[in-house]
């Protein structure tokens, strides 16, 4: 590994340790359930937490490195029991630099209710482009959560799939975009069903849902290069 190398890696270590804390502070997350994973670049490896240390006491340096099939090559710890469902969706999926794994309150409702989140407001048709769909029931130990995973969000839209009876996946072209999208589906989860509460829920129309999602990917944020799904709302 050359110089720059090790700086970009240590820099990618700090960066995911760090989103760790977004999950506490946006309230996805309780003792040490959730997770977030980011691609090194150029490479067939990942960052992810280590197995059951408390958000709090996360430093860059407990963070693991590991290969795309979950061996680890940097950390002292075990990695988090999901790194074969991270690992999958890298192996499977070029475009992904980022993903994040929660049991969110709101979401993961949804996803014991085994109910996908209908696109009923414009902040998912911006986000999510679509409803936030329900991936299969799948246990931990083999690739199932993961081949569940890719195969709900390919050829989709939303960068969340609620996995039926367990909690949220999402994705992006980065792990901060992954956690963003973790937010923001925790978010609308709340929101549509304090809606249901009210009454019925309609789907936004599909012309609306498309012209939403189009603006906001591709026009809406600051010039580059933040500009896009990453960009900040203003
Ligand atoms: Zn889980």
């Amino acid at each position: 590994m050359t110089t720059t190398e090790r700086a970009a890696l240590d820099r990618l270590k700090a960066e995911v340790c760090a989103l760790h804390a977004e999950l506490l502070r946006w309230g996805l997350v309780a003792w040490t359930s959730g997770n977030v994973s980011a691609r090194v670049p150029g490479s067939e490896l990942m960052v992810i937490k280590p197995s059951g240390v408390s958000y709090e006491e996360l430093t860059p340096d407990l963070m693991i490195v590991c290969d795309l099939d979950g061996k680890v090559l940097e950390g002292e710890l075990s990695p988090s029991s999901d790194t074969a469902a991270h690992a999958y969706v890298y192996r499977h999926r070029a475009d992904v630099g980022g993903v994040v794994h929660t049991h969110s309150p709101y979401a993961t409702a949804w996803a014991a209710a085994g109910e996908p989140i209908p696109c009923a407001i414009t902040a998912m048709g911006d986000e999510f482009g679509d409803d936030i769909p329900i991936g299969p029931f799948a246990l931990i130990g083999d690739d199932s959560i993961g081949q569940g995973i890719v195969g709900t969000l390919d050829g989709h839209r939303s960068p969340a799939v609620l996995m039926r009876g367990h909690g949220v996946f999402t994705i992006g072209a980065s792990a901060k975009a992954a956690v963003k999208a973790a937010v923001m589906c925790e978010d609308v989860a709340r929101t549509v069903h304090l809606a249901r509460q009210l009454g019925q829920v309609q789907r936004l129309q599909q012309q609306h849902i498309d012209q939403l999602y189009d603006r906001y990917q591709n026009v809406y944020g600051q010039a580059a290069p933040t500009a896009g799904p990453e960009g900040a709302r203003a």
